[in-house]
C-alpha cells in the first residue's frame, strides 16, 4: 500500500515491480491527475510551453499493464498500524502488509487579513499552475510573496510572459537562506536585468482589494498594486496520517536510512521523511525531486526487505530564464564561499567550505560536474583553496598537499 500517487509514490510502485514483487500494489492519490513531476509547474509549463503529457511520471496505461491498483481522488483519513488498516474518506478500510507513505507537502499560507482575496494564489498541483497560467495571460502586475525557488521562478516565468513583477521577500537577496549574500546577489542581479522589482527585507501586512486582491500591504507600510498575488513561503510536511496514528514526527516523519518509521512494517519517503543520513549523521529532510525519485525506489527495495542504506547527496536544481543551477550538498550559513568562475558572467561553480572542506557545491550554466562535486563533498579531505578557485585546474586536482594526504615512505625499497 502505497498512500500519496506523486514522484515518490509512483517510482516506489514501479520498482516494486522492477523488483520481482507480484503481490497487490495499492496506490492512493488525492489528487485526480495520475502521478506527475511538478518541476515545470513553475517552468516551462506553467509558461504554457510543455503540455500536460509532459509532467506524467509514467504513461496513461502503465499502471494497468503492470498490475499497480491507482486510485485516485481518494484520500487516506486514518491509519491503524495495530490492525495494519487505513482508512479512505468514503470509509472504505482497506489492508496492507507493508506501507509507504509519500504524502509530500503543503504549501504555507500567510496568516494576514486578505489572504482569501480571489487572485492570491499558491503553486504546488498542476491545477495550480493552470489555474495560474490562466490569471497571467491576463494580468498586467504580479506580486510575488517569498524570494526562495518558488517565489524566483514564478517571478521569472511571469517576466517571460511579458507580466510586470514584484518580488516581497524576508531577506535582503532572493534565495538567500539557501544559497547566502553573495550567491543570493547573483540572483537579485539576474531578476533585476529581467526587470523583477525588489522589495526586501520586508513581510506582508495585508492583502487588500474588494472582492479581488488590488494590493498588498508590507510590513513597512508600503503598497503595492497588483492583479494577482502568488505566496511563495514554503511549505509543510503532511505528516498529520502519521502523526495521528502515533508515529514519530518532527518536521515530517522519522525515518531510518533504510525509510523505516517508528511502527514496523510502515515506511516514509519523498518531502515529507525525515530521514537519518549516514553521511551527515542526522535527520535530514529534503524538499527537492532528485530525492523523491531516488527515495521512493529506496524505500520499496526496504519493503522487501533491503538492507542498503539511503545515502544520497541532498541534490537540486532550478531554471530562471537562461540561467540554469544545479547544487549539491548541504551548507551552512556560517560556511565560507568560494566562487570558480566570473559570477558576473553567469557561468561559474561556486563551492561551500566548512573550514578547509567542500560541504556543497552548485554549478551555474557549467554542466557535467555534479559528480566531481560530490566526490569532493564525499572525500572530506582539505581542498586547496586558490586551485578550487581556478577553472583551469581539473576539480578532481584540487585536494591540498597536507597531512592527510599519505605521507610517501622515506625508506628505501626493498
Ligand atoms: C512548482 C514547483 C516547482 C518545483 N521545482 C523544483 C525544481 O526545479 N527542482 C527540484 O529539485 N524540486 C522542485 N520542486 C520540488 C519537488 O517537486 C518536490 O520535492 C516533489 O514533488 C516531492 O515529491 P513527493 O512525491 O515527495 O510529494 P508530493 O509531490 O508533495 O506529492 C504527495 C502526494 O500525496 C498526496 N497525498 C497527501 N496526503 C494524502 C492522503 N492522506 N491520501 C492520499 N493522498 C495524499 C498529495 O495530494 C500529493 O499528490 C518543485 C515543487 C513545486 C511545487
Amino acid at each position: 500500500m502505497i498512500v500519496g500517487a506523486s514522484l515518490a509514490g509512483a517510482k516506489a510502485a514501479e520498482t516494486l515491480r522492477e523488483e520481482g514483487f507480484d503481490g497487490r500494489i495499492v496506490l492512493i492519490g488525492a489528487e485526480p491527475d495520475r502521478p506527475y513531476e511538478r518541476p515545470p509547474l513553475s517552468k516551462e509549463y506553467l509558461r504554457g510551453e510543455a503540455g500536460r503529457e509532459k509532467v506524467y511520471v509514467h504513461g496513461e496505461g502503465y499502471y494497468a499493464a503492470h498490475d499497480i491498483d491507482l486510485q485516485l481522488g481518494r484520500s487516506a483519513v486514518s491509519l491503524d498500524p495495530g490492525a495494519k488498516e487505513i482508512e479512505l474518506d468514503d470509509g472504505e478500510r482497506i489492508e496492507y502488509d507493508r506501507l509507504l507513505l509519500t504524502t509530500g507537502a503543503r504549501p504555507n499560507r500567510l496568516p494576514v487579513s486578505g489572504s482569501d482575496l480571489d487572485g492570491v494564489l499558491v503553486l504546488r498541483s498542476v491545477e495550480d499552475s493552470d489555474v495560474l497560467r490562466d490569471r497571467l495571460s491576463r494580468a498586467e502586475s504580479l506580486v510575488v510573496i517569498g524570494s526562495g525557488w518558488i517565489g524566483a521562478e514564478v517571478a521569472a516565468s511571469a517576466r517571460q510572459l511579458g507580466v510586470d513583477v514584484t518580488m516581497v521577500g524576508r531577506e535582503a537577496m532572493p534565495l538567500e537562506r539557501v544559497l547566502g549574500p553573495q550567491v543570493g546577489a547573483v540572483y537579485r542581479d539576474v531578476h533585476a536585468d529581467h526587470g523583477v522589482r525588489m522589495c526586501m527585507e520586508t513581510g506582508v501586512e495585508a492583502f487588500e482589494g474588494v472582492g479581488r486582491v488590488e494590493r498588498v500591504r508590507t510590513s513597512d507600510d508600503r503598497e503595492l498594486a497588483c492583479d494577482l498575488v502568488v505566496v511563495g513561503v514554503g511549505v509543510h510536511p503532511r505528516s498529520e496520517l502519521a502523526a495521528r496514528a502515533g508515529l514519530a514526527v518532527d518536521n515530517g516523519i522519522l525515518v531510518d536510512e533504510h525509510l523505516r518509521t517508528t511502527s514496523p512494517g510502515v515506511f516514509a519517503a519523498g518531502d515529507v521523511a525525515s530521514a537519518r543520513h549516514p553521511f551527515y549523521d542526522r535527520r535530514v529532510r529534503v524538499e527537492h525531486w532528485s530525492n523523491a525519485l531516488n527515495q521512493g525506489p529506496a524505500a520499496a527495495r526496504s519493503m522487501l526487505g533491503g538492507r542498503e542504506p539511503y545515502e544520497r547527496l541532498p541534490y537540486f536544481f532550478s531554471d530562471q530564464y537562461d540561467v540554469g543551477m544545479e547544487y549539491t550538498g548541504l551548507a551552512g550559513r556560517q560556511d565560507r564561499v568560494v566562487f570558480r568562475g566570473d559570477p558576473a558572467a553567469r557561468e561559474f561553480i561556486v563551492f561551500w567550505l566548512s573550514g578547509d572542506r567542500v560541504v556543497a557545491g552548485m554549478n551555474v550554466n557549467v554542466w557535467d560536474v555534479v559528480e566531481p562535486i560530490q566526490q569532493l563533498i564525499r572525500d572530506r579531505v582539505p581542498v586547496d583553496v586558490d586551485r578550487l578557485a581556478d577553472p583551469d585546474v581539473a576539480l578532481e586536482d584540487v585536494r591540498a598537499r597536507t597531512a592527510s594526504t599519505p605521507i610517501p615512505s622515506e625508506r628505501p625499497r626493498a
